[in-house]
């Protein structure tokens, strides 16, 4: 019989229940019912909605004749289960702890949800006058106002999309700055080895080549490789603080010493705003632009992919250069200063139709207001105590990367625990969905072997991590007691088993088609 953590019996014996494993006749299994595709559901022609018979008919259309779209007919509780079911095949955060280090994934308040439905809000178009908008302008200028000064820094684009997006509008800014300067020449981005993907990327985006800047055997930024590097040709420097070795740059006020020094402009990757908001002000630490995750720090949902909203904090010498639209306040309420002439003239262009995720503005601000200034500072120091937490639980099966000290908002462990079992990271990783949990974030940072990167955020109890790393240990128990065949063949109790990754991400199929026409 296997027992629950509380003494209650869940299942029977473990093994028998193995042995028996009875396929379903039908392929659901117990409450999770199987689901085919919604196109694969059919039910062309048929409605979920009574519309009235139209007064023209295809008669009318002069000999055009629509062909069937073949969208899928479904009643209002078909359509209803269908997503119900297909959520139920996924991990969420309303279901447990999503440890993904270096994404932040905390809880989505439901009052943020809530004011973000609220009519003055939600049923806005971007094109309405001014005039008649003034709430949300208002809002954006407050959040605009919080932003900085939770950043002390001067100006701030909020139309930007996403971290990577702001990455973007950073860079562009610190390009127009030069070029205004007659420092064109500048083509250089220096990034250390541990950056996430999304900063050469960005740099290379926008034309300029990336070197590298190494990383000392403690995790932080190699003063002396960064000091050789500078150059007259180097246009900035893009470091995360904390890094994505969960440590913070200790060095952070010399490393921004040395990129002024040399001419270049500091862009600070801001994802993990989290682990430092309310106790320390990126321009206190000589930061030019910074990203601003609204998605990690500020609680709105991550949401497959989007829509998401990544605000830039910029500072003095960078403001000019900022993209239109941003709100102005004057004696006739909120305005959009879109056009480039008055103090909008020098920048550098916008990064989008219209200014931004509105939805994202709201809860963001929603979310900061229900905190107020001690609970954001709060926030911040309830991540890092849960991630040291995990740390100093976990530091006894696995091996830490980084073992001396605390760390911030993230545990980061390598994979030197597990040599000789024949269980990598991967397989680790995929035996945690068995157990309930989604995996952390495998094999990143780069520079960490078989790395294994946890960020619990500030969202979980005491009762929560210690679930978590109860099924970890349990797990690394499992390993090294030689049970490699239960890894190698994780997850067995998901939906769907191990796929083919490569595959999926190479190959991807984008667009549905009969099975008939795909052959
Ligand atoms: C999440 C993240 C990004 C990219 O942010 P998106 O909002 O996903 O585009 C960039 N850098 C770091 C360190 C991150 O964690």
């Amino acid at each position: 019989m296997t027992m629950n953590t509380v003494g209650r019996p869940t299942r029977p014996d473990a093994a028998a229940e193995a042995a028996a494993a009875p396929a379903s006749l039908t392929g659901g299994r117990g409450l999770l019912q199987d689901e085919p595709l919604i196109f694969e559901r059919g039910g062309w022609g048929k409605t979920g909605v009574d519309l009235p018979a139209p007064a023209h008919d295809a008669a009318d259309l002069a000999g055009f004749v629509r062909d069937e779209v073949a969208l899928p007919g479904l009643s209002e509780p078909e359509t209803l289960r269908h997503y119900v079911r297909l959520s139920q095949k996924n991990h969420a955060i309303d279901l447990a702890l999503y440890p993904l280090g270096s994404c932040t994934m905390k809880h989505n308040p439901r009052l943020n949800e809530k004011a973000a439905r609220m009519a003055g809000f939600a049923d806005l178009h971007p094109l309405q006058p001014a005039a008649t908008v003034q709430g949300a302008l208002e809002l954006m200028d407050r959040l605009a106002h919080w932003l900085k000064t939770l950043t002390g820094m001067p100006a701030v684009a909020l139309s930007p999309k996403a971290g990577a997006h702001g990455e973007l509008c950073g860079l562009l800014c610190i390009k127009a700055a030069h070029e205004a300067a007659g420092q064109g020449q500048r083509r250089t981005v220096l990034v250390p080895t541990s950056a996430h993907g999304t900063n050469p990327a960005t740099a290379a985006f926008v034309g300029y080549s990336v070197a590298e800047i190494a990383q000392t055997d403690d995790g932080r930024v190699d003063l002396a490789d960064l000091a050789a590097k500078l150059g007259p040709d180097v246009a900035a420097i893009m470091v995360t603080n904390p890094n994505t070795c969960g440590l913070f740059e200790r060095d952070i006020m010399e490393i921004a010493r040395l990129a002024h020094e040399a001419g270049a402009y500091f862009y600070c990757d801001g994802a993990n705003f989290n682990a430092i908001v309310g106790r320390v002000k990126p321009g206190d630490l000589g930061v030019d632009a910074m990203h601003i995750n609204l998605h990690k720090t500020f609680s709105t949902p991550h949401g497959g992919g989007g829509p998401g909203a990544g605000p830039v904090v910029l500072s003095e010498a960078l403001a000019p250069f900022a993209p239109a639209p941003w709100v102005v306040a004057g004696a006739d309420g909120f305005q959009l200063a879109e056009q480039p002439a008055g103090e909008a003239a020098q920048a550098f262009g916008r990064m989008c139709a219209f200014h931004g995720q509105m939805g994202m503005f709201v809860r963001a601000y929603a979310y900061m207001l229900s905190h107020g200034a001690d609970g954001l500072r709060q926030v911040a120091e309830d991540a890092v105590l849960n991630a040291n937490y995990i740390k100093a639980r976990l530091s006894g099966a696995l091996t830490p990367a980084f073992p001396d000290g605390p760390c911030m908002h993230e545990a980061l462990f390598d994979d030197a625990w597990l040599e000789g079992t024949g269980v990598t990271t991967l397989d680790f990783a995929k035996a945690m969905i068995d157990e309930g949990f989604h995996p952390m974030t495998m094999y990143f940072p780069l520079v960490v072997h078989g790395a294994m990167l946890i960020e619990p955020t500030e969202t979980e109890s005491l009762r929560e991590l210690d679930r978590f790393c109860d099924a970890l240990l349990a797990l690394a128990q499992a390993a090294k007691a030689g049970d490699a065949e239960r890894f190698k063949a994780a997850p067995v109790l998901a939906p769907m088993r191990r796929l083919d990754e490569t595959l999926a991400a190479r190959k991807p199929k984008l667009a549905w088609r009969p099975e008939a026409e795909t052959g």
